[in-house]
């Protein structure tokens, strides 16, 4: 599974680091960003969790 974060939409919450903080972390920016892009299959339920838990949605998920 790979993820992407739509930097432009991200509004800075955190929640996605929360949920996964393997996965995902905030830039120098203060955006959401990606650690790894390939996610270790171990991961890809906080992943998603995180995905749908995005208030803005902009996080995508892909096989
Ligand atoms: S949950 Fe969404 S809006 Fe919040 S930091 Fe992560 S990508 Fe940005």
């Amino acid at each position: 599974m790979r993820a992407s974060v739509d930097q432009d939409g991200c509004i800075s919450c955190e929640l996605c680091v929360s949920i996964c903080p393997s996965v995902f972390s905030m830039n120098e920016d203060n955006k959401a960003e990606t650690i790894e892009d390939d996610i270790a299959e171990e991961f890809e339920q906080d992943a998603e969790d995180a995905r749908d838990g995005c208030p803005v949605s902009v996080i995508d998920l892909e096989q």
